[in-house]
């Protein structure tokens, strides 16, 4: 097995290899020096995640902090000390970015192409099976949209995948463009070193603040032992986020009376809500921002920040001019603008030397593509915390490979074999970032296994129990058939 990516993913399914199967070898290209993903990249301060570690977390390895919603650097130490206790450090070879990966069914293998970062050598490995954790945008640059004069400004442009180490904004006026999690988490960040903050918006998102720890989560960690006690709180927290998206879903209004009251509480009497905290769409439509401590509105009430929604007519020298004719003067501009959808971390894949073009692939069971042998990706919810789905997707990997073992098989195949199954989008969802993506990315199906149902509870059932023999995924023994493998085999 070769997995690609050493983040929360690639990590987690190395360990549930090691777990389940440890009799398989595997390695893990990682194409940066570092692992952690996400949690090593980002660096802007305050950053943190958005959904709560319990879920976030791997149902293996309990979330010891009191912090629910945790710091990118506590993150970052988990992942890491889940790689070291486990000896999945060892397995990762930094510096390799996959390019390409051809199949070839003569010999039942994969040859994958990677680059060396540190060298611009290209390593050639073969594997019996590919796994894809590169995560879902591109590290080589954010999103960042035209800006008319930009190149006026005489301050700092900064976007928040490439913060500078060395940025100084004490005492500076900053203006952070954007509206989702990363400028929530931002602005109140910045407003306490900054002189004053603006989070500018085109429009408003739902803003949600919670306790930065959980009460009930302490009660339940005193009464259980650690392992206990985790299941328990990781499932109170799996149900109250799926209540709170069917509710958004099939009771907006409820969700949005709620909403409004929590932000009326924590906004100054007489601030425009309508304005600033109400969006155009319903709750979920795109992902709500949680805010621990409702910090975001506590710089909003003491004046280190405020928040204008109106839309940029140019950049000038000294800042922005609004639409509206407002100017805002900054020292440093913030583009919280967003990502690049990047779907396999922009590898390339070949099989039998056709170029395969993913649009036009149906995604089976969110983690494999019909007519792509012996290849998975990992890709977590939109709704609920990445890990849960990552979990799941790596022991359905685990299944799937004993069967295959149990049975004498090498090869495995989704197919569309049901006729009545038609094409839908891959993802319910209207964010900017999905929008400008989506018609690079496979699809989904109408029916089970290939629909995605970006829910845990039914997918327990769809992906950790439902059998592997379904009908949809073929299975071939071509050991007979089998050169050996030309290349440096991986387990080498
Ligand atoms: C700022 C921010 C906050 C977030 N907060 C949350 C949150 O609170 N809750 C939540 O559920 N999700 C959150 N997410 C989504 C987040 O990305 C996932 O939670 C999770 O970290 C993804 O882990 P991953 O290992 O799948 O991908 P990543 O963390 O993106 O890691 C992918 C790894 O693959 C490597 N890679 C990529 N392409 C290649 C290639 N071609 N060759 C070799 N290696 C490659 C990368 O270098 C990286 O190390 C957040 C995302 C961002 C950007």
């Amino acid at each position: 097995m070769l997995i690609i990516g050493a983040g929360i993913s690639g990590v987690g399914a190395g360990y549930h290899l090691g777990d389940r199967l440890p009799g398989k070898s595997y390695a893990i290209l990682e194409a940066r020096e570092d692992l952690g993903g996400t949690w090593d990249l980002f660096r802007y301060p305050g950053i943190r995640s958005d959904s709560d570690m319990h879920t976030l977390g791997y149902r293996f390895k309990p979330w010891t902090d009191e912090k629910v919603i945790a710091d990118g650097d506590l993150i970052l130490d988990y992942v890491r000390e889940t790689a070291l206790e486990n000896r999945i450090e060892e397995k990762i070879r930094y510096r390799h970015r996959v390019v390409r990966a051809e199949w070839s069914t003569a010999e039942s293998r994969w040859t994958v192409e990677a680059e060396r970062t540190d060298s611009g050598e290209t390593v050639r490995l073969t594997c019996g099976y590919l796994w894809n954790c590169t995560g879902y945008y591109s590290y080589d640059q954010g999103y960042t949209p035209e800006f008319e004069g930009r190149e006026r400004f005489a301050g700092q442009i900064v976007h928040p995948q490439h913060w500078p180490e060395d940025l100084d904004y004490e005492g500076k006026r900053v203006v952070v463009i954007g509206s989702g999690a990363t400028a929530v988490t931002l602005v109140p960040a910045m407003a306490k070193r900054a002189a004053h903050v603006t989070m500018l918006q085109r429009s408003p998102t739902y803003v949600v603040a919670m306790p930065g720890e959980d009460a009930i989560a302490k009660a339940v960690r005193r009464v259980l032992p650690l392992k206990a006690a985790y299941a328990v709180i990781r499932w109170k927290n799996v149900l109250l986020q799926m209540g709170v998206y069917k509710l958004s879903k099939s009771r907006p209004s409820l969700i949005k009376k709620w909403i409004r009251k929590g932000n009326e509480r924590l906004l100054p009497t007489g601030y425009d809500i309508d304005k600033h905290f109400k969006p155009r769409y319903n709750p979920w439509d795109q992902r709500m921002c949680l805010v621990p401590n409702g910090d975001l509105f506590e710089a909003i009430r003491s004046g280190e920040a405020e928040i204008v929604t109106d839309r940029i007519k140019t950049f000038s020298e000294d800042g922005i001019e609004l639409e509206s004719g407002t100017e805002l003067e900054a020292d440093v501009i913030v583009t919280a603008t967003g990502l690049n959808v990047l779907f396999l971390g922009g590898m390339e894949l070949v099989v039998d030397g056709d170029p395969v073009d993913f649009s036009q692939l149906m995604a089976y069971k969110g983690m494999m593509l019909n007519g792509i042998p012996n290849f998975v990706f990992t890709l977590g919810y939109t709704n609920a915390s990445w890990t849960l789905k990552a979990d799941l997707t790596s022991e359905y990997v685990c299944r799937l490979l004993a069967h295959m073992d149990a049975h004498g098989y090498r090869r495995c195949v989704p197919e569309v074999t049901d006729p009545s199954v038609t094409v839908e989008p891959i993802l319910d969802f209207n964010s900017g970032y999905v929008l400008r993506a989506l018609d690079k990315l496979p699809k989904q199906g109408s029916k089970e296994p290939w629909k995605l149902r970006q829910n845990y509870i039914v997918d327990t059932r769809a992906i950790r129990r439902a059998p592997i023999a379904d009908g949809a995924m073929q299975f071939s023994d071509s050991a007979r058939q089998a050169k050996q493998p030309p290349l440096e085999p991986v387990a080498g």
